[in-house]
């Protein structure tokens, strides 16, 4: 498994990986987003997370998600309570971004990452390129960034 190899090269590390949701570890449904707790989980990658759980103590995942509405943070939560309740509630970071909203996405990411104070290796995992291109221009906390391909092999 990629992602295996890539915690081993980081050694004894502390690493913290935060999981985009949408197109990471559920199905992606072009202009879904409501029913969260409906969505599809892929399996394969939540099985490769919960492996790196059970076998690498230094390693912490965390989710950085955003919803448009209130109610997206409640089915988020719903889905992770179901299928990834290994990742405690204050490791979820389920950000609002209300629709009409000037400020994108990537950049209510790219925030959070970069007022992140820890000494901990951060890595994110993310399926949108804007995201993650984002914070590759403005990588204060030197964050590794990978697609979610790597959750793949
Ligand atoms: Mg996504």
């Amino acid at each position: 498994m990629f992602l295996e190899e890539v915690i081993n090269k980081l050694g004894d590390k502390k690493i913290d990986i935060y999981l985009d949701m949408d197109g990471t570890i559920a199905h992606y449904d072009v202009g879904v987003a409501d029913n969260y707790d409906l969505k599809r989980p892929l399996f394969g990658r939540i099985d490769k997370i919960k492996y790196i759980i059970n076998n690498y103590p230094n390693v912490t995942f965390k989710i950085l998600s955003i919803g448009n509405l209130d109610i997206h943070k409640e089915q988020k939560n719903k889905w992770l309570d179901e299928y990834l309740p290994e990742i405690k509630s204050e490791d979820r970071n389920i950000l609002i971004r209300h629709k009409d909203s000037q400020i994108t996405s990537a950049l209510v990411k790219k925030n959070f990452l970069n007022n992140l104070k820890t000494n901990n290796t951060i890595m994110l995992i993310d399926d949108d390129p804007r995201v993650l291109g984002a914070i590759k221009k403005d990588n204060k906390n030197n964050i590794l960034l990978y697609k979610d391909s790597i959750l793949s092999d």
